[in-house]
């Protein structure tokens, strides 16, 4: 052997060892993003955002959030409820936008500001308790109730209770002791954004906008009736224009959506209960996994943080440049004679929905 082939040898060896630990350093590191694990865990663990653009990915029931944002907890027209949730979390095109319905509805529409509920968690994904949808940073909910002139405290924001806008011991009917028209205006302003995909409130609320809005109803068909929603509004935007991977729902239908499409929440289906059959035991059901997410989630569940929340937290600037942006004055609807009730004898009375589905979008 001639010592040039022994140091050709040896650099190959050198070689190798440098390929094999490059190799094993890379499947170290991607061993994390392949474990699998209980989507809702994961995801509910994390107390910060990834750092990197902003993206949503996958369906707004089934997917997550890199590079969100957090609404700061106070604003000169919000203040986040809650906070304990850690769920201030959102693409910032959605934090922008409550920023500035907050904004234009103190302005305009007799709604003092935004109490806020839920948006999404630092990284998005499914959440332990609450919501089915709100995984991908596009959705938020919107208390029914008015923002008060001083600033809640913390313990305040956790236990103080949205008011609902039923009217008790009586079928899918609005409680007029609390609903305004500045409840109409504010509702309807989100609406009437085009970023807005849909928003979601209860039957009995979308019966009322129906019966009563008399300002410009092109937007009324977003407002979709929906279980629960009695407390707060929920209001979801359709993925960013830029947005890659972000799955668009089917647009609502066309029309304002007063007619069948709501008589059909006002008859006894919607409400029927079926009974589990007690020789079968109850299917569990299977909590999503981290692998049945799009695979951009498992990358930025295990991407490294952003420094604090207070690096991540959205406002100022932003907040001003929206206050710029004119709007119309709304035509405030007429309170007008009591709708005509469907009997409700038959019917479960709420807000209690007791055993009675009633998932979150
Ligand atoms: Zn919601």
């Amino acid at each position: 052997m001639t010592p040039s082939f022994l140091t050709r040898l040896s650099r190959l060896g050198l070689k190798t060892l440098i390929f094999a630990a490059a190799l094993s350093a890379s499947l170290a590191e991607s061993l994390p993003a392949r474990a699998d694990g209980v989507a809702k865990e994961l995801f509910g663990a994390v107390q910060l955002p990834n750092r990197g653009q902003p993206q949503s990915y996958g369906f707004y029931a089934k997917g997550c959030l890199s590079g969100a944002v957090a609404i700061p907890t106070d604003g000169p027209t919000w203040q986040a409820m809650r906070l304990s949730r850690n769920r201030r979390w959102g693409n910032p095109q959605l934090i922008g936008l409550i920023e500035r319905l907050s904004q234009d509805a103190a302005r305009y529409d007799g709604w003092p500001g935004l109490l806020l509920g839920d948006i999404s968690q630092p990284r998005g994904g499914p959440m332990k308790s609450g919501h089915a949808s709100h995984q991908i940073g596009l959705d938020a909910d919107i208390w029914l109730t008015p923002m008060p002139s001083r600033t809640l405290s913390a313990a305040e924001r956790e236990n103080i209770s949205a008011r609902s806008m039923l009217k008790p011991n009586a079928f899918l009917t609005v409680d007029n002791s609390v609903w305004t028209p500045a409840h109409a205006a504010v509702i309807m302003r989100a609406a009437s954004y085009p970023e807005v995909e849909r928003i979601f409130v209860n039957p009995a609320i979308k019966k009322k906008l129906c019966d009563t809005w008399t300002g410009d109803r092109r937007a009324l068909g977003k407002v979709r009736p929906y279980y629960g929603h009695d407390y707060h509004f929920h209001i979801r935007i359709h993925c960013p224009p830029d947005a890659i991977g972000c799955k668009a729902q089917d647009p609502v239908p066309d029309g304002d959506g007063c007619g069948k499409q709501l008589a059909w929440w006002f008859t006894k289906e919607p409400w029927a209960q079926t009974k589990p059959d007690p020789n079968k035991p109850a299917p569990k059901p299977r909590p999503i996994m981290l692998s049945q997410l799009p695979k951009a989630c498992a990358a930025v569940l295990n991407a490294p943080a952003v420094s604090s929340m207070a690096a991540a937290t959205y406002g100022g600037a932003a907040a001003t440049a929206f206050a710029e942006t004119a709007a119309p004055e709304p035509a405030f609807s007429e309170e007008p004679p009591a709708a005509g009730i469907i009997p409700g004898a038959d019917y479960p009375s709420l807000p209690d929905y007791g055993p009675y589905p009633h998932p979150h979008p």
